[in-house]
């Protein structure tokens, strides 16, 4: 494409008043950007039609110096076939450095316009990629329980066709083996019907919902857009997506034999145990009963964690025998109630029905007896131990499991700091999985789901729920964390939305979050590939495959477009249009470096745009200020950092370099699931080379900060600065 580019400064938000437009442009000009309009208010409907009429008059390319990219970002979007580069001369310059002199001031202005002008210059339009032949438009849904056919319809009321696979006769999951469901509807205290024929009816009704039953998944193959996926019953089918909703395990009581007597007595049950017992039979016949919470949850040594639903189910079922016989004795043994939003009305209308409740600490009560059982426990509140004779049943509540094989994801452990953690981790994940799987997925990284440490198979639970690791493939319902029916429900329904998107922005050529709608994709040079394998490995999202000779063979629709195989690639031959080794190196190169006796030193600060950047903004609105000798680069991710920009930063004279990026560990937040960890692999191994060098390896800092913290930001551009300080110039300055 030909090239035709403006800039456009704006004068508003203070920066006409601190910084010298004139010399901005100037500066800007020595990277490709020759003509310039300057604007009061660029922003304004004035500016942006401004703007708009040069680009109706040819412009293709347009250099913004105004402020963050992460604001205005609708007034400076004109299609996607015009480059865009924005310069934050606000929050970098005049907001962050409103305590700096003129002159530092100005020439950080001006490091900013070059380093926007080289990139616009280097920078080409995407040509959003498309899938050969034609996009399948299919939603598969794995799972027929609650999730699974409330997924299945919101795909089909959104348009979609629905292939729904479930491998029991019938469908309804769990659903269909409860007696009754907990309250649905105000105020929340009677038990209800749990309609599930009614729903089983809707979905089976429907003509743009095929369902097998009896059936499981042989093979998955593809990519989003394009699934292959082949059945047990023999039928092949494309879908465009997929829905993992296959629900949940019980903890297995086998467990519990010598914390909770289970299997001594055919009177010690379980949660489960007794729903079924309730549906099937009569409940009159008992006069005593005792359910024990907690019964190897929220434990180390059996589940660690609250499934959130078995305080409610434990009411649910007290109240099924107050129902059946109104004189029952019916006590539930808790270490704390936790029945969250409408969930507290079953609680006190348990309460209101007579249930007794009664609290005891982390010690498990004893249960003992061959005929009616005795239940032995600490009355925490009344300081007292408690015997609970002559009871006809004991119920343990039990917790749930993901339906799941548990997978850790080896290379994203591997790359965890404590080495021998990992190993054990991974040992221990492969020791659990049992060598079955759900979707048999045929990629290069193996055929389940990544899990984090419980096998659910997640992605980013905080911003992201339904994803899994792999693009395209969502799960919904209690497969993905413990829940109860209506959140089931509902997460069936978000799922569906994620999966309708992705198979739209496979039909488009872009990406799905974080990136959205970015029609860049990541080019492979192959000529120059050596087959090395990196960008295989590390791609979180197991985008790439590759072929008997190692050749990576990309899936742009898996692809998030985060980069961590441009960083990987030590040949250096992937790159995105607009985003490449070369074009952050040339961002680099074209930072003015003083000479060591003008004594202000430089450090290049690649920030990811997913976290280090929003709270570099937010410090900048709050008021805070930092050196004006830091220079601000936006990175998708640190996993994308390429160790030869910090040799390109080093070699021409740079004083540090710094890394900021999300939090990463077990309770990661990393949006692309590793780039901070692998940052820290990578710059940990730079480090012998730079002592080789004679360089400190204190001038690489690689920091971790979360969007909300704006103090942890300040603290480490503050003490990267005393470190710059201390280490001093760098010996390479004006070579
Ligand atoms: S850009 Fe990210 S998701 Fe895409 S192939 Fe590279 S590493 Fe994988
Ligand atoms: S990292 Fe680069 S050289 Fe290695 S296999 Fe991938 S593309 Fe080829």
């Amino acid at each position: 494409m030909s090239k035709k580019i403006c800039g456009y400064i704006c004068k508003g938000c203070g920066i006409g008043d601190a910084l010298n437009t004139a010399k901005l442009a100037k500066a800007a000009g020595e990277q490709g950007v020759k003509e310039f309009k300057e604007h009061d208010v660029l922003c304004s409907p004035e500016g942006v039609a401004m703007i708009q009429a040069d680009v109706d008059a040819g412009y293709n390319a347009l250099l913004i110096a105004a402020c963050s990219s992460r604001v205005k970002t609708d007034e400076f979007a004109f299609g996607s076939q015009v480059l865009v580069e924005r310069v934050s001369l606000r929050e970098q310059v005049v907001w962050g450095l409103s305590e700096a002199d003129e002159e530092d001031t100005l020439m950080a202005g001006e490091d900013y316009m070059r380093m926007g002008a080289i990139k616009l210059s280097k920078s080409e339009p995407p040509t959003p990629y498309q899938l050969e032949g034609e996009v399948a438009k299919a939603v598969l849904v794995v799972g027929g329980g609650v999730a699974g056919m409330n997924a299945a319809l919101a795909a089909a009321k959104a348009g979609s066709q629905v292939i729904l696979v479930e491998k029991e006769a019938q469908l309804g999951g769990f659903l269909g083996k409860m007696a009754k469901l907990g309250p649905q509807t105000p105020p929340y205290r009677a038990l209800e019907d749990t309609k599930v024929d009614e729903l089983v009816g809707k979905v089976s009704g429907l003509d743009q919902i095929k369902v097998y039953t009896g059936t499981t998944i042989d093979k998955t193959e593809g990519a989003p857009g394009n699934f292959t996926v082949s059945l047990s019953n023999g039928e092949q089918v494309r879908a465009g997506a997929i829905i993992q909703a296959t629900g949940w395990l019980p903890y297995d009581p086998e467990n519990l034999k010598d914390e909770l007597a289970y299997g001594s007595n055919p009177n010690i049950v379980t949660n489960v145990q007794f729903e079924e017992k309730a549906k099937t039979g009569d409940l009159s016949g008992i006069n005593a009963i005792a359910f024990v919470q907690c019964a190897g949850s929220r434990d180390q040594n059996h589940l660690p964690y609250c499934s959130a639903f078995c305080c409610l189910v434990s009411c649910k079922q007290a109240m099924y025998v107050k129902a059946a016989n109104p004189e029952a004795s019916v006590y539930v043994v808790y270490k704390d109630v936790r029945t969250p939003s409408q969930s507290e009305e079953v609680y006190r209308e348990a309460q209101r029905q007579g249930v007794i409740f009664i609290r005891r600490d982390e010690t498990y009560p004893s249960i003992s007896g061959s005929g009616k059982l005795t239940l032995t426990t600490k009355d925490v509140l009344l300081n007292e131990q408690v015997d609970l004779e002559d009871l006809d049943m004991v119920v343990l509540a039990t917790g749930m499991k993901p339906n799941n094989p548990k997978v850790v994801d080896a290379p994203l452990v591997a790359f965890g700091e404590d080495q021998e953690k990992a190993k054990q981790m991974t040992e221990e994940a492969k020791a659990q999985n049992e060598d079955w799987s759900i979707l048999n997925l045929a990629y290069r990284q193996g055929p389940n789901l990544p899990t984090l440490k419980y096998a659910m198979p997640d992605s980013h639970f905080i911003c992201f729920p339904y994803e899994s690791r792999r693009t395209g493939i969502y799960t919904a319902g209690t497969v993905r964390r413990p829940m109860r029916v209506s959140q089931a429900q509902e997460d069936g329904v978000g799922a569906a939305m994620k999966a309708v998107q992705v198979i739209r922005a496979a039909e488009v050529g872009c990406a799905v979050h974080p990136r959205s709608g970015d029609e860049t994709f990541p080019e492979f040079a192959m000529q120059r590939c050596t087959q090395c394998k990196r960008c295989t490995e590390e791609c979180p999202f197991g985008a790439i495959n590759e072929d008997d000779k190692a050749n990576p063979l990309p899936n742009p629709t898996r692809c998030r477009r985060c980069g961590v195989c441009m960083g990987a690639c030590p040949e250096r031959i992937i790159s995105f249009k607009n985003y490449s080794v070369d074009i952050v190196g040339s961002q680099i190169k074209s930072i003015e470096v003083p000479e060591e006796d003008e004594e202000k030193p430089r450090a290049v600060i690649l920030v990811c745009e997913n976290d280090a950047l929003p709270v570099i903004d937010m410090a900048a609105r709050m008021g805070k200020t930092w050196s004006p000798y830091f220079r601000f680069i936006n990175v998708r991710c640190l996993g994308s950092v390429n160790l030869v920009w910090i040799a390109d930063a080093l070699s021409k004279g740079i004083d540090g370099v710094g890394l900021f990026g999300c939090r990463r560990g077990e309770d990661y937040q990393c949006h692309f699931i590793k780039g901070s960890e692998i940052a820290n692999v990578r710059m940990s191994k730079i480090s012998e080379t730079l002592t080789r060098l004679a360089l400190e390896s204190d001038r690489i800092k690689v920091s971790e900060v979360g969007i909300n913290e704006v103090e942890t930001l300040m603290d480490i551009l503050k003490s990267f600065q005393d470190t710059i300080d201390t280490v001093g110039p760098n010996p390479y300055k004006g070579f």
